[in-house]
């Protein structure tokens, strides 16, 4: 299959997008955290495809994207007070809501399960060609299964091209690393997958962690590997100093720094993922630098860590999955 590509700027892009998603076909498109790979959520067959062109397990849940507040009440059971008070605060945004699916959502698009993942997304891209279309969107990351979500369309077409109809070019995404996802099945919200939302943005609110083994089937996706560049990837925690004399011993490998460390390494193949002052730049640029490593001779990368507050947890909770939890602790006993 051709893949056309276009910048998105035209009407008839949006035209022809919208066409092919109501026709069951796919476009992967622009969002604010990543780029998603698109096809109707009501149409069984358009989610098959979804599966089989990023090479994705079946059972791996799939988000439907809406662009007015009409196009959720379709979708749903009901919706509670808590998910209104979030929808009211976060949408459009980085936050995905789950919730008991209507009869109307596909079994094939929720990866068999009762509840289907919404979320409104934040980017005039998607908006437009979701308006256009006129049904919900189902769009995971517009990736191959197990690499780094794509944060530019370079990404998806490496990725894509020749697997799906179209790709609409918006630039690089802002965020960088996926939405929130948040279970509101219930009158306790649960964050099933940290994101750019944070919980102290939330209010009171269960991590995954805390959540008794029985309820988290919800979530199977969260069961794959993900993220992950081609060379093994270590993450290494610590004190600063102590973290930094770990890394300067395997400058012949890849290195993942940061701003403030860059000046102390000579290596060939060292990537600074943004400041530590400003943890937005490091999302921002977390899957292009994890995605620029598999351009190199590397086998190994060492990574700096972040603190797993805020904004970092979700940083963290990627590249832990990106390194499938390869983790070295140094410098321990010098430690409190
Ligand atoms: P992405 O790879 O960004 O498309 O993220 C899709 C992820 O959303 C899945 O891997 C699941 O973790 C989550 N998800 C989607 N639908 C549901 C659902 N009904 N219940 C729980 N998690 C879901
Ligand atoms: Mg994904």
């Amino acid at each position: 299959m051709e893949t056309k590509i276009v910048k998105a700027n035209t009407e008839s892009d949006f035209k022809e997008a919208a066409k092919i998603i109501r026709s069951g076909g796919l476009v992967a498109f622009p969002t604010e955290t990543v780029y998603g790979l698109g096809g109707n959520a009501l149409d069984p067959m358009a989610a098959k495809k979804i599966y089989e062109a990023k090479g994705r397990p079946s059972d791996n849940p799939l988000i439907a994207h809406i662009s007015s507040l009409e196009q959720l009440t379709p979708l749903v059971k009901t919706i509670t007070p808590l998910a209104k008070s979030l929808m009211d605060k976060f949408w459009p945004g980085p936050m995905t809501l789950i919730f008991n699916k209507s009869e109307l959502v596909p079994l094939e698009t929720t990866g068999g399960l009762q509840t289907v993942a919404v979320r409104m997304p934040n980017h005039p891209v998607a908006l437009k060609l979701i308006q256009e279309a006129n049904v919900p969107i189902a769009a995971p990351s517009a990736n191959l299964s197990g690499k780094p979500s794509p944060t530019k369309a370079s990404h998806v077409i490496e990725d894509l091209s020749g697997r799906i109809d179209m790709i609409l070019d918006g630039g690089d995404t802002d965020i960088g690393i996926e939405s929130t996802i948040i279970d509101v099945t219930s009158d306790e919200p649960v964050i099933l997958r940290p994101g750019f939302i944070t919980s102290n943005q939330i209010g009171q609110m269960k991590e995954d962690s805390s959540v008794p083994e029985d309820r988290r089937p919800k979530a199977p996706g969260m069961k794959y590997k993900h993220y992950a560049p081609k060379a093994s990837l270590v993450v290494i925690k610590g004190k600063k100093e102590d973290v930094l004399a770990e890394l300067l011993k395997h400058q012949d490998e890849g290195i993942i720094c940061t701003d403030e460390t860059r000046s102390y390494y000579s290596g060939n193949y060292v990537k600074s993922i943004g400041s530590r002052k400003d943890v937005k730049s490091v999302a921002h640029n977390l899957y292009r630098v994890l995605r620029e490593f598999d351009e190199t001779p590397v086998k190994m990368i060492y990574s700096e860590s972040f603190d797993e507050t805020e904004l970092g947890l979700s940083v963290m909770n990627r590249l832990l999955k990106a390194a499938g939890h390869q983790v070295i602790e140094v410098g321990k006993k010098g430690k409190e």
